[in-house]
């Protein structure tokens, strides 16, 4: 079984972000993220915890806004509260990059509170513009963490066109996002979620299993074709406040690749956001993340992927276009 460790290319990844920091700070330009937080949740602390210190080892600040609200605040004013904090960072030239954790506090929606992220510092694709842009084909930052699942694919040289990708789960965050890629890129895509039936029966079928249902030790070895590679997105906190992908460790007796929790998705996906943010504060917008036909469509830069297609590496404008509406 190959281990795919997310490690190395997440250092690659920040090295590159790193030398643009320093180029745009000495410009006059230090690339800022804006974290918004509303809920005491561990698993997304320790991310928050994650970005901040990587932030700063990359030359890029990052300020945390922590909106949790206390037990006298309805759930009407904790929204329009976070809502109000997103606008207002939004209009902040000095900050390049928003993102809002999940989960959120009574109820609230992402995709409502993050439209009003401005698509252009909107670098982990919440806001339902810049998904549907990434759907449609058009420039938008791709939400981190399915951007990430694709470029550790590629990092390990796993071909993609023609092969059955089946993803667990559904999110706007990463399942639906990360199937959206797959297909990009030419696999043939199956999402499963809660409801589905006979859950083994199809993944089973897959010749790349994308896992991201938060569930610990969901999927085991009757889950997985031999062979298979498998990517482990799943972050759960354990009791000794250490971290568990969704995929039990026995997996690694039957797929033929498997990527680790930690150390896997996780730490590309951090370095992607960060990129994302050094894009974005060069203010040439979001590159175009998928391909086709091996081309990387209006991107200057891109590597190569095991079967010839390439995730876009660097920010680009496309026919002029510097931002996204
Ligand atoms: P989410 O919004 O809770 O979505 C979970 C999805 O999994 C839903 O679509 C749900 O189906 C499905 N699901 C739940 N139980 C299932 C089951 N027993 N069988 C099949 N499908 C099931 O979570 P998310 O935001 O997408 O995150 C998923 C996981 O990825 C979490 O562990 C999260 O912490 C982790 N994550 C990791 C990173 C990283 O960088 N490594 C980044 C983001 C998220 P329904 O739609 O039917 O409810």
């Amino acid at each position: 079984m190959t281990p795919l460790s997310g490690r190395e290319l997440a250092a690659d990844i920040r090295a590159g972000t790193a030398e643009k920091a320093t180029e745009l700070t000495a410009l006059g330009r230090a690339p800022r993220l804006a974290v918004v937080m509303a809920t005491a949740d561990e698993a997304s602390a320790w991310y928050v915890r994650q970005i901040t210190t990587a932030a700063g080892k990359t030359g890029i600040a990052c300020d945390v806004t922590d909106l949790t609200p206390d037990a006298s605040e309805g759930p009407e004013a904790t929204a329009a509260r976070i809502e109000a904090a997103l606008v207002a960072l939004s209009g902040e030239p000095a900050v390049h990059g928003i993102i809002l954790q999940t989960p959120l506090p009574g109820g609230a929606r992402l995709a409502e509170l993050a439209a009003a992220i401005d698509p252009a510092k909107d670098v982990d694709g919440a806001n339902p513009v810049s998904l549907g842009r990434l759907m449609t084909g058009l420039p938008a930052f791709a939400p981190a963490t399915a951007e990430a699942v694709l470029r550790l694919l590629d990092h390990h040289g796993i071909a993609l066109s023609g092969q059955h990708a089946v993803v667990v789960g559904r999110s706007p965050v990463v399942g639906k996002p990360v199937a959206h890629l797959l297909l990009d890129r030419n696999a043939t895509v199956t999402i499963c979620h809660s409801r589905t039936r006979d859950l083994a029966a199809i993944t089973t079928q897959a010749d790349v299993l994308v896992v991201a249902a938060g569930r610990a030790g969901l999927i085991g070895p009757e889950h997985v074709a031999a062979g298979a590679t498998v990517i482990d997105v799943g972050t759960n906190a354990t009791a000794d406040g250490g971290l568990a992908g969704d995929v039990d460790p026995k997996v690694a007796e039957v797929a033929g690749a498997l990527s680790p929790v930690p150390g896997g998705v996780g730490p590309v996906t951090t370095a992607v956001l960060l990129r994302h943010v050094a894009e974005a504060a060069a203010g040439l917008g979001p590159a175009l993340v998928r391909t086709d036909a091996g081309r990387c469509r209006g991107s200057r830069r891109g590597e190569p992927a095991a079967d010839g297609a390439s995730v876009a590496d660097g920010p680009r404008s496309l026919l002029g276009r510097r931002r996204p509406p």
